[in-house]
């Protein structure tokens, strides 16, 4: 799947849906409804009906319900054909640090708004199930800060309160997002928004995440240290200019999840320039799954983004509070 591709042979809405039903529906039509597979059948007109039957509609044997292939997905009550879908999937996975809104609203000739939702959609379809598997093996624990480099004269200016006393400066990171990474070493990596980072945030974090068994490395920060205690960990110094040490014939390093943090630095600051507090998770989602995905074609990862649609939806009024324009 590519461009080209797409634009030849689903370049309509029917085609691009049964795009969409052979990919969602591999082992037949699964009702979503019951949950009953291959037990449903396309509603026709009746021969003498004035009244059409609306395109992709399927009936279930087994509840006698109606539904179609978008029906309990993110693609749900969408107004949007699903031939342009298929195209903003393809433009955001093939996209290394992901596509704006802005962009996607003038190369699909969707209005911003809806580019927007589609987008914000799309990330929430592959943002990863807690507990569904555990990372092991070699994983790489570390935090970042999101948002711009703050001004030398602006620090000065903003002291949390009156008075001039240097603790009342605002440090590095105050205004700025943390996000914290563990990444498995030559497997996924899982990426979460913290208000703060303090051992109490990260501990229930990592515990969901990351196997008993696995062999944790971070740099040789204390609230991370404290996070994982008492599991045992291995620290490389940055202080002292220690990115990477060998012990029997393993790399004691964050450098991994450093180039992840990398990649997202680069998307964040290059392609969205500023991204809301409350969105930052489901960007973190976008960034997790094309990294997790990798290893695979544009077109595979297409059609991995397609099918985690079903099972997941999200309405606008979820994504903005009624009296606030994205
Ligand atoms: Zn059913």
């Amino acid at each position: 799947m590519n461009l080209n591709s797409i634009a030849s042979l689903y370049s309509d809405p029917e085609a691009a849906r049964l795009f969409f039903e052979k990919q969602c529906w591999p082992d037949g039509v699964v009702c979503p409804f019951c949950g009953l597979v291959g037990e449903a059948y396309r509603l026709k007109a009746k021969p003498d009906s004035k009244s059409p039957v609306r395109a992709g509609v399927w009936k279930c044997k087994g509840c006698r319900k109606q539904f179609t292939v978008t029906k309990g997905t993110i693609f749900e009550d969408s107004h949007i054909p699903l031939n342009t879908w298929l195209m903003a999937i393809h433009l955001l996975c093939a996209s290394k640090k992901g596509m704006s809104a802005h962009q996607l609203h003038r190369m699909l000739g969707v209005t911003y708004k809806s580019a927007w939702f589609m987008v914000h959609r799309l990330r929430y379809a592959v943002s990863q199930e807690p507990m569904a598997s555990m990372l092991s093996g070699v994983v790489e624990m570390d935090e970042t800060y999101i948002g711009g480099k703050r001004r030398a004269s602006k620090r000065k200016t903003q002291a949390t309160k009156i008075g001039t006393r240097e603790k009342d400066y605002l440090g590095p990171v105050a205004d700025k997002k943390a996000v914290f990474s563990m990444l498995q070493r030559n497997g996924d990596v899982r990426s979460h928004h913290v208000q703060r980072v303090t051992a109490a945030n990260l501990r229930p974090i990592i515990s969901l995440n990351v196997e008993a068994g696995a062999r944790i490395m971070t740099d040789s920060g204390t609230v991370l240290h404290g996070a994982i205690h008492p599991r045992k960990h291995d620290q490389v110094n940055h202080r002292s200019e220690e990115y990477g040490r060998y012990e029997r014939g393993i790399c004691i390093s964050t450098n991994t999840v450093e180039g992840f943090f990398s990649l997202l630095k680069r998307g964040i600051t290059g392609i969205y320039h500023h991204v809301g507090s409350q969105h930052l998770h489901r960007y973190l989602s976008e960034f997790d799954f094309r990294y997790n995905t990798r290893k695979i074609t544009d077109g595979e990862r297409s059609v991995m983004m397609l099918r985690k649609a079903p099972g997941k939806r999200l309405m606008y009024k979820q994504l903005v509070p009624p009296h606030v324009a994205p």
